[in-house]
């Protein structure tokens, strides 16, 4: 397979989709003569330009015990955390230098800009990754003293933070190389050797990622890539008994499954879910960022974004100056395939996803919402015009679904309390964003919003350094930040008699 489009690739992404498919297990590539494949499309036109193995359980077993022999002889985690530091510092090294590489099968296989690509999937996978290194040197367990009765006359304890073992990690396709990092990341700062399934949709640049690793100095077996189906390798890696740990990054329904599985098997887990992310605009907002701000904030990666605003509650003295602006802004973007740098807006990463936020389109119209699309959308690909939902009907489907595309519901509010009320009236609570110039309902509000991160006069900016995670339905545990690790290692008391 390869790619047959307009845009010339560079040299190395172009080798890898001429490459068989593999899968990436014990330090190498392994051909599967027979084994059923995956096709991978450029959502820009349908074409397909790769193929992946779409693995087994028999595939995975293998792939898990790989990983599990080399965490029990210690070739990675007994390594001097400086040591497995340096080695992540030389990924980070790695994939900077061959970014270009990476942005253009990422670009290719997802749809998104080719800036987005070098800037997120990239750049900022690069801060993650040099994030994380950092981490391995500050692991530390904490000292005790004891009251305990009798015995002998002195007692000292204290607490190790030990690797968990084999961790499964499943990622999504909406940043199939960032968000598979902010698996795998943890996982080998920690000293856990890792099975990663990418999705499906978007298999490429895990395999991709996982020779990098090597080449950095990742020992053989310490991070595998299984290719596959959700239902058969994701299930098999959740339901592997030497899996310790499961991270997935995901839908809530698919996290659901996951963590009923985790708990059947008592592994630790953690789910980064599903987003209905609300953005409070209030009468005093300055209009000249709410509008670049939303713009970001709800059609970033054509709103394939879990923490993107789909929610638009904006006071009435605002309301027709703000969907002026955005439909303005809007149609001032320009259109096409991700490899064309001057292009905004990119085709979803899947037919099936485009039919997906199609029908919740289709069915929002019938139920009588007005919907603004300021773009023409190409002939080929997986394009979906970016639209604006003025006021959808309550029974509309994208008014409490998670539709993951490039639409926004802008909803006409008397009161900061009575867009509150709404804000929160969501199963979900992964991200919200408050938009005012006044203090005091910043600090009051942003207590009140229920979500994992609340921004003030921005919309979806995430950093290494800041936790993030969901509230009710939109997760369980919280990635990045200096705790990353703990949820990566097991506390382990040690209590000394002397
Ligand atoms: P998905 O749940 O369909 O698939 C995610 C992954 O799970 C894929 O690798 C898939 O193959 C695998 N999977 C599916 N069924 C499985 C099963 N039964 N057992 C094990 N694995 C299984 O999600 P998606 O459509 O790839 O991604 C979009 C979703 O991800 C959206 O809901 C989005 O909000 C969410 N997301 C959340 C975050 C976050 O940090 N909270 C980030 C990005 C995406």
């Amino acid at each position: 397979m390869s790619y047959q489009g307009p845009f010339s690739l560079d040299q190395a992404a172009a080798a890898f989709l001429d490459r068989a498919p593999a899968l990436y297990i014990d330090g190498a590539f392994i051909g599967l003569e027979g084994a059923a494949r995956i096709q991978v499309h450029d959502p820009a036109t349908g074409a397909v330009i790769a193929e992946a193995i779409d693995a087994t359980a028999g595939h995975v077993d293998e792939a898990v015990r790989s990983a599990h022999a080399a965490f029990e002889d210690g070739r990675w985690r007994d390594l001097r955390p400086a040591d497995r530091e340096r080695v992540l510092l030389r990924l980070a090294d790695l994939l900077e230098a061959r970014g270009e590489a990476f942005a253009q099968l990422e670009t290719l296989e997802q749809g998104k800009s080719i800036n987005l690509s070098r800037m997120l999937e990239v750049g900022a996978s690069v801060d993650w990754i040099r994030y994380a290194a950092g981490l391995t040197t500050k692991i530390a367990g904490r000292t005790f003293d004891l009251s305990l009765p009798g015995g002998p006359a002195h007692w000292t304890a204290y607490t190790r933070r030990e690797p968990l073992g084999v961790v499964g990690a499943i990622a999504p396709w909406n940043f199939p190389l960032m968000i598979a990092l902010w698996k795998v990341l943890p996982a080998l700062a920690a000293g856990c050797s890792v099975v990663l399934k990418p999705s499906e949709v978007t298999p490429l640049t895990a395999l991709m990622l996982a020779e990098l690793a090597t080449e950095a100095g990742v020992p053989a077996g310490v991070f595998n890539v299984v290719t596959g189906a959700g239902a058969v390798a994701g299930s098999a890696l959740t339901t592997h008994p030497l899996v310790a740990k499961l991270t997935f990054t995901g839908s809530t329904a698919t996290g659901k499954a996951i963590g009923r599985a985790a708990v059947d098997g008592l592994k630790r887990f953690t789910l980064e879910l599903g987003g209905k992310n609300p953005a409070l605009i209030l009468r005093d907002a300055d209009l000249g960022r709410v509008v670049p701000g939303l713009i970001t904030g709800g059609f970033l990666n054509g709103g394939q974004v879990c923490a993107s605003a789909s929610r638009v509650y904006v006071e009435t003295p605002l309301y027709d100056d703000l969907v002026a602006g955005l439909r303005q802004a809007l149609g001032g973007l320009s259109i096409g395939p991700g490899l064309d740098p001057q292009t905004q807006v990119n085709p979803l990463a899947s037919a099936a996803q485009r039919d997906k936020v199609a029908s919740y389109l289709t069915q929002a119209r019938q139920a009588g919402a007005e919907i603004i699309q300021p773009i023409a959308t190409p002939d080929q690909g997986y394009f979906v015009s970016p639209s604006l939902i003025l006021d959808p009907p309550a029974d509309a489907r994208l008014v409490r679904e998670e539709v993951f595309g490039p639409v926004l519901n802008i909803v006409r509010i008397d009161s900061a309390e009575q867009g509150l009320a709404l804000a929160n009236d969501s199963e979900l609570g992964l991200a919200a964003s408050l938009w005012t110039r006044d203090i005091d309902q910043a600090m009051s509000l942003t207590r009140r919003l229920e979500a994992g991160t609340v921004w003030v006069n921005s919309h979806v900016f995430i950093d290494p350094n800041m936790p993030f995670g969901g509230f009710k339905q939109s997760g369980l545990g919280r990635d990045f930040g200096v705790d990353w690790l703990s949820a990566y290692t097991e506390e382990k008391s040690i209590c000394i008699a002397h």
